[in-house]
């Protein structure tokens, strides 16, 4: 299972935020007027793809003294993440592993 492709952008256009992907579907967020928070919102879910991409893309580091790679977030050797890692867990919820 694949998300829709990005780049997702917000809209905040008269009384509600929504977000629209490229191939013109759009995700309604919600009232604007009286949940000021949805504009927020709206502008975070736009920037999935985006911050998804980058956690995929930075998992480990390369550390040359030790010759071995890491997590920068949760500093567990590869291929181990702690499981308490915030890269592991954010990236498993975007991808519906944990729900
Ligand atoms: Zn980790």
């Amino acid at each position: 299972m694949t998300h829709t492709p990005g780049p997702w952008k917000a809209n905040l256009n008269g009384q509600d935020a929504k977000v629209i992907c490229p191939d013109g579907r759009c995700f309604d967020v919600g009232d604007i007027v009286y949940h000021k928070d949805n504009i927020a919102n709206a502008y975070l879910i736009a920037a999935v793809p985006e911050l998804l991409e980058a956690l995929e893309a930075v998992e480990w580091v390369y550390e040359r003294e030790y010759e071995e790679s890491y997590c920068p977030w949760c500093l567990s050797i590869k291929p181990y993440h702690a499981p308490s890692c915030l890269r592991l867990i954010a990236v498993r919820k975007a991808k519906g592993a944990l729900s």
